[in-house]
């Protein structure tokens, strides 16, 4: 990777949580296999448009299922293993990184809303958070993204759910697709502002 002279070379990224938003909610249980897992409409070709404006997407996600016991790490590993070659097979793009807090000891720097799993992307990636943007559906993930200096939040409202929403995030839309139409517009705008080069041809 070529040297970082300044922070202008700094990357964009879509922060983009799991269940609820790349994938459907379990709801109040977990994913845990692969069958389980059900890509939410418009995803592939969000992480397409994002890749095509010189973004990365990475996930940041809480899987407790793993502490709890009801999985192990290499099942998680494997349900992601899965989703990335479905991925690249049916959009020839796919996560730049995959974020987890299981939930075990020692990891709560991890925890949502703390900023620990964002800070440890952007050193990992050399991502900018001022510029970046972050799509959740509860309230922890949209403080976590304001605890990391996250430019721009989005939450996806779950009408399944109807979780009492108390952080107010920079836009709320009321469904998936409705939230790839804001967020492509979003990081096309900002885009041609910065004028980043586009390095991440797909
Ligand atoms: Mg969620």
């Amino acid at each position: 990777m070529r040297e970082l002279s300044n922070y202008q070379c700094l990357r964009h990224c879509l922060f983009l949580d799991r269940d609820g938003v790349v994938n459907r909610s379990p709801g109040s249980g977990y994913v845990t296999s692969s069958e389980d897992f059900a890509l939410n409409e418009g995803i592939g070709e969000l992480l397409q448009s994002a890749h095509s404006f010189g973004w990365l997407v990475i996930i940041v996600s809480s899987q407790r299922c793993v502490s709890k016991g009801l999985i192990t790490t290499k099942d998680l590993a494997s349900i992601h293993e899965s989703m990335q070659a479905s991925l690249d097979d049916r959009y020839g793009s796919n996560f730049d990184g995959i974020y987890i807090y299981t939930g075990e000891p020692g990891t709560e720097d991890w925890e949502k809303p703390r900023p620990g799993m964002i800070e440890q992307a952007c050193k990992d990636h050399a991502i900018n958070p001022a510029t970046s943007l972050l799509v959740g559906d509860q309230d922890r993930d949209i403080e976590m993204a304001q605890n990391a200096g996250i430019g721009r939040t989005v939450r996806v409202l779950n009408a399944e759910e109807q979780r009492p929403n108390h952080v107010i995030a920079d836009l709320t839309v009321g469904s998936i697709p409705e939230m790839v139409v804001a967020v492509k517009q979003c990081m096309e705008s900002r885009d041609v502002i910065t004028n980043q080069p586009n390095d991440h041809s797909s």
